[in-house]
């Protein structure tokens, strides 16, 4: 389900150690229920699951590091396809390769394009120039109807 995300939305991830596995719970992450997680895992356990090829990846850690997003399955469950399809694709985007200083390249996590409280836009309003973009996206996303969620 993963591949055809990566190939449309994140090519730069191609060749590079994705790999997915299921969690029985969802973790906590900052008092709140995660769908997933996205991290990067290093050691031998990545060295033995990786492919010759994605250890000769372009930032590669010393051939033993690899993105691992683990999924809660009763979420999954409970989740439409387009909820599914969402959430692997917001997990991917934490997956990046970054260019270096020095010119090389690294594997890295990125973190969200915003982190706020709703009652500080309630209160305050958008009072950031980064929140202006996604703003915008929400309100085009919604067009003023609330969606459908139910499974
Ligand atoms: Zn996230």
């Amino acid at each position: 389900m993963a591949e055809p995300i990566i190939q449309e939305f994140h090519p730069h991830l191609i060749g590079y150690p994705v790999r997915f596995a299921w969690r029985s719970e969802p973790r906590k992450v900052m008092n709140k229920i995660a769908f997933a997680t996205a991290e990067i895992v290093k050691g031998r356990f990545a060295q033995f699951v990786m492919t010759d090829d994605e250890k000769a990846m372009d930032g590669q850690d010393n051939g033993a590091a690899m993105f691992w997003i683990e999924v809660a399955e009763p979420c999954w469950e409970e989740a439409t396809e387009r909820q599914r399809l969402a959430v692997l694709d917001h997990e991917l985007l934490h997956c990046v390769i970054e260019d270096t200083d020095d010119g090389d390249r690294k594997m890295a996590i990125h973190t969200h394009d915003i982190e706020e409280f709703e009652a500080i836009i309630t209160r305050h309003g958008i009072y950031r120039e980064d929140y202006w973009s996604f703003a915008l996206a929400m309100n085009e996303a919604s067009d003023g109807v609330r969606p459908d969620l139910t499974p």
